[in-house]
Formats: C-alpha cells, structure tokens, sequence
C-alpha cells in the first residue's frame, strides 16, 4: 500500500474523497463535501467534486491535489514522494503541512 502515500505524506487510503470514488458512494460524497467546506472554509465544493483515486495511482483527483504545488514539485524531480528528497525535513512547500499533519512525515520517513 506505499504507493497509497501521496507525494506529501498524506495517506490517501484514509481519505475519505477516496474512499467515496472507489465504492461509489454518493452519500459518503456528500458527506465529505460538507465536512471539507467547514475545516477548510471551501464553499465551492460540491459532491459531484470528490473523486479521487490517489495521489500517485492513476485515475481522477480532486482539484486541488490536481494542481498541488507539492506533487507538481516531486514530479518535476521525478521522485514518487518528497522521502526522495534531501530537503524533507527542510521545505516551504511541506513545511506548513507537516507542521499540521505530523503524521504525513512520519509516513514519508516510513518509506525510506
Ligand atoms: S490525492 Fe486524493 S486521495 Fe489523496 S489525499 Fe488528496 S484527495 Fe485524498
Ligand atoms: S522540494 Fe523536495 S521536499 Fe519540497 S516539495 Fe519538492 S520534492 Fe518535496
């Protein structure tokens, strides 16, 4: 399941836009839709939005991991995630991120 590990660390097989596409699910797309639009203020998104096979499998992505600056940048590089990269623990675009979500290091370490 490495691969499940987004280009930033997070863990895609959690996510719940995710979850939602491969099972289909138009109520868990709703859902999620609600739940993003009140932790992240983004009142544009809709559920018909949340699709997302993964950062780094082939298929879909959401919109904003679509244009992410992070995985722009890994692909760019030709790395698979930032774990590649000597400024892991020494980034602007990751530096925020990390500091939020720790566990999105620790996986990108995990992979080392
Ligand atoms: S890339 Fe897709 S599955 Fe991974 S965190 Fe972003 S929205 Fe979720
Ligand atoms: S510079 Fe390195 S650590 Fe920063 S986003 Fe790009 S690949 Fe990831």
């Amino acid at each position: 399941m490495e691969k499940l590990i987004a280009c930033c660390g997070l863990d895609c097989s959690t996510c719940d836009a995710r979850i939602a596409t491969i099972a289909d699910d138009d109520v868990l797309r709703a859902q999620t839709a609600e739940k993003w639009k009140a932790q992240h203020g983004a009142v544009g998104i809709l559920p018909e939005m949340i699709n997302c096979t993964g950062c780094r499998e082939e298929g879909v992505k959401f919109s904003h991991c679509a244009e992410c600056e992070i995985r722009n940048c890994v692909q760019s590089k030709g790395f698979d995630t930032c774990a590649d990269c000597e400024k892991l623990e020494d980034c602007a675009l990751t530096v925020d991120l990390h500091k939020f979500v720790p566990e999105a290091l620790e996986n990108l370490k995990s992979l080392n």
